[in-house]
């Protein structure tokens, strides 16, 4: 493959860069962040100032968000898969049952899901297969949109014609992760199977947002490269992308590698404290973009970090097909056989109520409805 990245994502002449205890200083302060600022906060000598990063972020944090947390839920609909990532429990060389909600199973998912109060869905496939294709996921993104305020998929990349007919249907926004940055790691990490494309990966959040779609939410799998590399590029690409899509919105995650069924292992693995360092840098330099955080981090760090640098998150995760109806996946699915295995392993299990009265014990806001003045600032 050809593993050049273009000059508009390439962050590689940052990383020869050292930064000082004043160029910290300076970045934690500045009112107008730039590249050098999250170059600044994600160096080394940042290390020292994570108090003073919290302290700015919280104050960005409640300036463009308020104390609120918005709440989203995923559903996997399906494990199917033909792809070939050496991370993934739903990898095709994994032995695992394979499920694939049918639509009985995913209204019954849907009802259940919003009877716990969320507003907010993202729904789940692996690549594209013939027990979960583009008609499939158009039925259930319909069923979705009955029920449900935003209706988001994180499924595999499109061409724009595709996201606009699942626009049409009701859907609100896409997540695709690049996983990695770095062409070379990319490559061994996939496999086979259609991600290998990383550039075809790399323009689908464009035709996304080209198709119709209202928000696209960006991230890349911490641990599998240089972490620093990965997230200068992750800058990158969200302000390439603000830049042709300034109308539409949106969102970083920040997934990090946790265990799965493979038992694979970080090679470049992220602890605790540069996670936060991560999502603190990305608060200051990005103020008014919503940052997501996940059930893969546990309950003690997603606490301390909600409302500092986080102001989205999910809760009550399932990571196996369906598993909210009161038959769970197997009963659900087109195959029945062993229990469904998970994509990871969730940290932070605590039901809605439980996760809501913490978010409150914080002077926190749960907020399951969010406004479409979010996403969009023209009609
Ligand atoms: S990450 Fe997605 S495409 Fe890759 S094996 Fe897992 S489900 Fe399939």
């Amino acid at each position: 493959m050809n593993n050049d990245l273009p000059d508009w994502l390439n962050p590689a002449p940052w990383l020869s860069r050292t930064f000082s205890a004043a160029d910290v200083q300076h970045a934690i302060g500045t009112e107008a962040p730039d590249e050098e600022t999250l170059a600044a906060l994600l160096s080394p000598a940042a290390e020292e100032f994570l108090e003073s990063m919290a302290a700015r972020a919280q104050a960005l944090t409640q300036r463009h968000f308020g104390r609120i947390i918005q709440l989203y839920v995923p559903l996997y609909l399906s494990s199917w898969c033909s792809g070939g990532c050496a991370y993934c429990g739903f990898a095709a060389d994994r032995h695992t049952d394979r499920h694939a909600l049918d639509f009985a199973g995913v209204e019954k998912e849907l009802s259940a899901i919003k009877t716990m109060g969320f507003e907010e869905i993202l729904l789940l496939t692996g690549e594209r297969s013939s027990e979960a294709d583009l008609d499939y996921l158009r039925e259930c993104i319909r069923l979705a949109a009955q029920k449900f305020h935003n209706v988001a998929i994180e499924v595999f990349p499109m061409a724009t014609e595709e996201y606009r007919s699942l626009a049409e249907a009701g859907c609100t926004g896409v997540t695709l992760y690049q996983e990695t940055f770095h062409p070379e790691t990319y490559d061994v990490m996939h496999r086979w199977g259609p991600k290998k494309d990383f550039f075809n990966r790399l323009d689908a959040p464009a035709r996304a947002l080209a198709g119709g779609m209202r928000f696209a939410g960006l991230g890349a799998l911490l641990g599998l490269s240089d972490p620093r590399f990965d997230m200068l590029a992750l800058y990158r690409h969200a302000r390439h992308l603000q830049k042709s899509f300034w109308q539409s919105g949106l969102t970083i995650s920040f997934p990090r590698i946790r265990n799965e069924a493979g038992g694979f292992i970080a090679p470049h693995p992220v602890d605790e404290k540069l996670l936060a360092q991560i999502i603190l840098a990305f608060r200051i330099c990005l103020p008014n973009v919503p940052l997501t955080l996940s059930t893969r981090e546990s309950a003690a760090f997603r606490d301390g970090i909600a409302g500092i640098g986080i102001s989205k998150m999910s809760i009550a995760s399932k990571t196996t097909v369906g598993g909210y109806g009161d038959t769970g996946s197997e009963d659900l699915s087109r195959r029945s056989g062993a229990k469904a295995e998970a994509q990871f392993d969730v940290s932070d299990d605590r039901g809605l109520d439980e996760f809501c009265a913490r978010l409150h014990s914080k002077d926190l806001e749960p907020v399951f409805k969010n406004w479409d003045g979010i996403y969009r600032l023209t009609a």
